[in-house]
């Protein structure tokens, strides 16, 4: 998802289902570590046991510009790029 601040990246692959994320941004939107309080729900694929979060768009507000997820995530899973204000295309 994308604001005029930056962009959050999840990288799937490297989630490992510990749940940090949610509970940092269910604490920094409720001050309640609480996952119902979360921007974040995590999938589990059944097929292959994996866990990967999905972000629900319309919570999410990128802690702005500072997310809190992904200085909770130590896996790297999710990562925010700063995007650049003006861009000049041809
Ligand atoms: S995205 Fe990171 S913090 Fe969240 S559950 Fe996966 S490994 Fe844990
Ligand atoms: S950027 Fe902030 S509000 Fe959005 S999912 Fe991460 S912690 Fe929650």
């Amino acid at each position: 998802m994308e604001s005029g601040a930056g962009r959050l990246v999840v990288w799937r692959d490297r989630c490992r289902g510990c749940r940090s994320c949610q509970l940092a941004c269910s604490f920094r939107k409720t001050g309640e570590y609480n996952p119902s309080g979360s921007a974040i729900v995590l999938e589990r694929d059944l097929a292959t046991e994996k866990t990967a979060p999905m972000i629900r768009a319309l919570s999410c507000d990128l802690c702005g510009g500072r997310p809190a997820c992904v200085e909770a995530c130590t896996y790297g899973a999710l990562t925010f790029e700063l995007l650049p204000r003006i861009e000049v295309r041809y």
